[in-house]
Order: structure tokens, then sequence, then C-alpha cells
């Protein structure tokens, strides 16, 4: 422990005694320090929702009802009616802190209640409806859900676990109707959505909220075991939101037209439609569908130029474009891509369509993205190796959070972009503790576990190698599945490739591929055997190859690892012959 004694050079009396902790600061000294001249006030979305009003009213937000009919509202009319859902609320005597579910998809009504509920001082909680039955009744319990606003397209979802929500007193039915035999069955009143809008005020004098308390609950997507809840604050939603506005990130301002291809309950729609409102920039929302057809439909309607989303969706709408000949993405200029690793020959397939992709990286735990891979001026004249590095990183972790890496102990490692070890975080905007889990295990020193494992280099460009759950060791060393997949996908046969653990008496060890091959390609194991050779180091070779014609994929698009472990194990438990491609 270093202790550090500084004097003040303002005021030679006083004296900042700042206790250095490995990287944990601790300032003593609240008396004596002089004061600030500034003003306080709470950040948040009341702050958010009054700046809307008076200043970004005439920016505004599409999207396609259920039907396919274009909708459009402005930002003063989106406020007015989240003023309406906060005041019925409160007249229907739900209480400060209650907590308001939404099982719907990013529809203009669903970022009323991003708004309405949290300005008046309730909780959001955006369920995941593509969790099992069982999963959403958990993270209901566990938020304690008082009234759940679902869409017509999710009722059947609802239907399953409709009967299992003690809490709840209120369904409200959004672009209804409920039909009858599931209404006459429920323990508890139900109303329409616009009904329930015309019971309220459109009030903008929003409360003044304490800006440390939830805003919002998000839930993990469940990758890599059970959903944990994160609870974001007012005040973290806020700076989050600021942070995607800056230049090194996202840039968006009031000229921006911004198409989050983002369901809203994957980390608070990875934050953007705070960002768009904070900056003016045009949303455009895509409802229930986030298919190629619909997304291209979107971006041509409400003239986009910014688009974010996980990778399967670019690749879907890429395959797309390729099978209706389109060669052009209209207005769009600019892809945010993250939530999993981003395949160089998709970033190189949309620049050659003239549409820049920065991968990002970010989780539910950090509030949306935390680096982002904009490239610094100097990257032109940086040797080929940084250039390299650069073009393949996650991206640099934006101003506010800091990020470190440290051996499964905690031993903090060089960031000299060699030393593999675990991504630590922390910031504003980064979780401390997980919804009902007292263990602390995610945490050292107050920097959060990332459980992504990776580099950091002396620029800050964060490289991942895996997951910590995923990762592949052979005769103790680390075999990178990223990296090998990506050497794997680069063959031109391969469409997509997941790389899993499978257990070896000798290395205890090794990698097995699943392979999908682009459809009219022939490929086999030995044939992608040699491509590998010249490509990566001879003992990560995949020990077992399987072909299928599809990867099991998460809630929210991701591979599923676990699943692809677990049908790989089958396969080799019942001494099946490795698959081929017929
Ligand atoms: P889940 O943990 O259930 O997947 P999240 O959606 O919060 O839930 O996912 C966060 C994780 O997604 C990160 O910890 C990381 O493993 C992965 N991820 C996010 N962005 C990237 C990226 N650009 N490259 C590789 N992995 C990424």
């Amino acid at each position: 422990m270093a202790v550090h004694v500084f004097a003040w050079p303002m005021r030679a009396t006083q004296h900042v005694l700042v206790i250095d902790l490995m990287y944990f600061v601790i300032h003593i000294n609240t008396e004596t320090f002089m004061k600030s001249t500034m003003q306080d006030g709470p950040l948040g979305l009341p702050l958010l929702l009054r700046h809307v009003a008076s200043v970004n009213g005439r920016s505004r937000v599409g999207s396609f009802d259920a039907q396919r009919q274009r909708i459009t509202r402005s930002f003063a009319e989106l406020a007015a009616r989240a003023g309406r859902l906060g005041s019925a609320l409160e007249q229907r005597g739900f209480g400060i802190g209650a907590v308001i579910g939404t099982l719907a998809g990013a529809s203009p009504e669903h970022l009323e209640a991003y708004l309405g509920v949290p300005a008046s001082a309730r909780v959001l909680h955006t369920i995941n409806p593509r969790l099992h039955a069982d999963q959403i009744v958990h993270i209901a319990s566990l938020a304690d859900d008082e009234a759940l606003i679902v869409d017509a397209a999710n009722l059947g979802k609802f239907r399953e676990f409709a009967a299992r929500l003690p809490r709840l007193r209120l369904l409200v039915i959004v672009g209804g109707p409920l039909p009858g035999d599931l209404a006459a069955s429920l323990p508890y009143e139900t109303i329409d959505y616009e009904a329930l809008l015309a019971e309220g005020e459109p009030r903008l004098d929003w409360p003044i909220i304490d800006e440390h308390e939830t805003a919002i609950l998000c839930f993990t997507g469940g990758t890599t075991g059970l959903p944990k809840g994160v609870g974001y604050s007012h005040r973290s939603v806020w700076l989050q939101a600021m942070s995607l506005c800056t230049a090194n990130s996202l840039a968006l301002g009031s000229t921006s037209r911004l198409l989050p291809a983002v369901p809203l309950y994957h980390v608070n729609g990875w934050g953007l439609p705070f960002a768009a409102l904070m900056a003016g920039a045009d949303l455009a929302l895509p409802g229930a569908s986030l298919q190629p057809p619909d997304l291209l439909a979107l971006i041509d309607a409400e003239g986009s130029t910014l688009a974010a989303g996980v990778p399967t969706i670019w690749s879907d709408l890429l395959a797309h474009l390729r099978a209706t000949q389109r060669t052009n993405l209209g207005t769009l200029t600019t892809i945010a891509c993250g939530g999993a690793q981003v395949p160089q020959s998709l970033i190189d397939a949309y620049a050659a369509l003239g549409v820049r992709m920065l991968q990002a990286w970010g989780m539910t735990e950090t509030s949306s993205m935390s680096a982002i891979s904009q490239t610094p001026r100097w990257i032109a004249s940086a040797d080929r190796a940084t250039q390299a590095r650069c073009a393949a990183a996650q991206g640099r972790v934006v101003c506010g959070l800091e990020a470190r890496v440290a051996d499964l102990d905690g031993a903090l490692l060089p960031s000299d972009g060699a030393s593999v070890g675990e991504i630590q975080i922390r910031g504003a905007w980064v979780t401390r503790d997980y919804l009902g889990l007292d263990d602390q295990a995610h945490l050292h020193d107050g920097w959060l576990r990332t459980g992504d494992l990776g580099t950091i280099d002396a620029d800050g460009f964060i490289s991942l190698t895996d997951r910590v759950k995923d990762a592949i060791k052979s005769g103790g060393e680390w075999i990178p599945s990223l990296a090998l997949e990506e050497a794997i996908r680069s063959h031109p046969a391969v469409l997509d490739v997941a790389v899993v653990a499978l257990p070896d008496a000798r290395w205890q060890e090794r990698p097995g591929a699943v392979v999908v091959l682009t459809s009219g390609h022939a490929a086999n194991s030995n044939e992608l055997a040699q491509w590998l050779i010249p490509r990566v180091a001879k003992w990560w070779l995949p020990e077992r190859w399987e072909f299928v014609d599809a990867l099991p994929r998460t809630a929210v698009g991701k591979i599923d690892k676990k699943h692809v472990r677990r049908l790989m194990l089958e396969r080799i438990d019942a001494a099946a012959p490795a698959t081929e491609p017929s």
C-alpha cells in the first residue's frame, strides 16, 4: 500500500491524503478542500426529457407497426406520451420505485416506456421474450415486477408464464386486443396501452430523482450461465449516453439518423435510444423484426446514416443483399458492430459496399459499448504490426472507463499487446453488483472481472482472445478460439464456425470445430485443416470437425457455445463418427 501526502499549492495549510490501494484511490480531506463554485443537479431521465421537450422536440422516431404501416412521431410527442404513461402509473397507485416490466419489440411505445417509467421515478425492467418461460418467471420475481407492458406479437410468449407472476397486478397490451380466453384466465386487471395513456396527463414536470437510484433493470443474455440482473442508475444512463455522443465513440449529433438494430431488452438497446434523444438524432426502430428485408425497408424509409447490431444481423443482411443483387445500402455510411467477435470478412464486405464497420466491445455490466475501434490519426504512419493489431482489435476503451489486464489469480499483467489475461474494467457506468446476488467474485479491488480474455496494448487497444468459460487450455497453453475461428472463417467455403474445448486425456483439452458451409460451396475437414496449416500454429489444428446447417444461437443472436460443446460431446460419447459435408 502506497501512501502519498501532497501539499495543495493554493493553500499551504491544507493537505490532501491520497491512499493508493492497488489503483483504488481514497481521498480523505472532505473538510479542507476548496469547494468549487459550480451548481449541482441530478443527471438522469427527467433532465433528458426536459432537454428533449425544450430543444430536440422536432427530431423524430420512425418505425413500422405490426401491419407494416409506417409510424412517425416527433420527440416532442414522444415526451408528452411518456409523460402520460408516468402520470397514469402514478394515478393507479404504482409507488416510487415500483418495477414495470416490458415484453415488447423495438417500437415507439416501448421507447415511451423507456422514458416515462424511469422519469416518473419508477423502474423499467426490459424482459427478453426469447428466454425460456422459467427464466422469465425467475427474473420477473427477482425484479418484483408489478405491471407488465406486452405487445401483441409477444402475447404467445406471455401465455407461457401468465399465471406465474404473483406480484403482477396490471397487464398493459400494446396493439391489442387481448384474446378473450386469456383475459378470462388472468387474476389481474388488463388495459389497452392507449386507454392507459388517456388516463394520464402529458406531464413534463418530472420529479427530482436522486441520480444514483435505479432507472432500468436489465439482465445478461445468459450466454455463459443464468441471466444476471444489472440495475442502471439515472446517472449511469446519462453518462453512458453522453459517451456514445462523443466523437471517439459514435459521434451522434442532430444531423445523425440512427438505426439501432438491437432489441430494446439487450443492454438497454446498447444505450442507443438514450444517446439519440440526447443528441437529437432521428431514430429508426425496427419493431418486432430484425429480418434483412425489413431492416432494408427501414433504412430506405428513414434515411438512416448509422446503424448498430450484433454480427449475425449484418451477415444475414449481407447474404440478403447478395441474393437480391442489391449493391448498396442507400444512405447508410457506418455500422457499429459488437456483442460478439466481428469477422474481418464481414468488415471487408461492408467496406466494399461503402459502409464503414466499427467493431465495438461491451457487456450488459458495462451499459453498452465500452471500447470502440475508431482509427486514430497516427495509425497511418505506424508500423505494419501495429496497424494489423489495431485493425483486428475490439477497440480502445472510451474515456471515463478504465481497463486493465490481469491473470486469473488477479496479478496485474503489462499492457504490452502480448500478455493474455482477463480484462478488468471500472467506471461510473460499470456495475458494482448483480441484483439479488451477494457473491463478490466478479470484482477484484473494485474492478469488474469481465470474464473476457485478451490483451491490451500500449495505445489502449483491447484484443479479445476468448471468454474465460470458452477458453481452450491445451497442454497448459491457451488456444485463442476467436483467432482460430477467424482463420477457419477466412476459407471461402466457410459461412460460420464455432470452436469449443473438448476433453483430452493427454493435453487436457483440444479444440473441436463446428462448421457451417456457404450454400453452393464444398470443403471437407482435410481441406480446412490444410487451409489452416500456413495460418495458425500447428498445435491449434482442431482435433475434431463437425459440419452442420446452422449454429445454435442464444436469445440475443450470439453463438451458443455451451450448446455447441454439448452437441459435440454427445456425439463423442455416442462414439459417432465425425460428420463430413454430404
Ligand atoms: P452475455 O454475457 O450473456 O453474452 P452480454 O450481451 O452482456 O451478455 O455480452 C457481453 C459479452 O459479449 C462480452 O463479455 C464478450 O464476451 C462478448 N462481446 C461483446 N462484444 C464483443 C466483441 N466485439 N468481440 C468479441 N466478443 C464480444
